[in-house]
């Protein structure tokens, strides 16, 4: 995937800051952060959307939300007061990077509805 800039992050190709890699997930801080903590969690394999996922990525998908996530929330210390996961999922949803990623964001109260 030439054109995608996660890609080119999962890759190294272009620079990030890189808070956690393992063999199939890397997760690194959002360049224009909406709260205190604010990392994305991303799939080395290009994954277009949570719409493109299949039974295959069952073990990609479990090991980010039961391992990654707790993982991270913990390190950045969010993990006591809360935080907020949100997959942006298609235009309406508010996806702009065609690479599946999952927001981690934490460090203030959220409000609900989401804008
Ligand atoms: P989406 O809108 O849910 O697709 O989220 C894409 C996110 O990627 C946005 O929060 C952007 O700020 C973030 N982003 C875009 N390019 C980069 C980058 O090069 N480094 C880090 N974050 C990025």
């Amino acid at each position: 995937m030439p054109d995608c800039i996660f890609c080119k992050i999962v890759s190294k190709e272009i620079p990030s800051n890189m808070v956690y890699e393992d063999d199939v997930v890397v997760a690194f801080k959002d360049l224009e952060p909406q709260a205190p903590v604010h990392v994305l969690i991303v799939p080395k394999k290009h994954i277009r959307s949570l719409n493109d996922t299949t039974a295959a990525d069952k073990d990609l998908l479990s090991h980010i939300t039961i391992d990654v996530i707790p993982k991270l929330a913990q390190q950045c210390d969010i993990a006591d007061s809360g935080y907020r996961i949100v997959i942006n999922t298609g235009v309406e949803g508010g996806q702009t990077v065609d690479h599946l990623h999952f927001h981690l964001i934490g460090g203030r109260s959220m409000q609900w509805p989401p804008g």
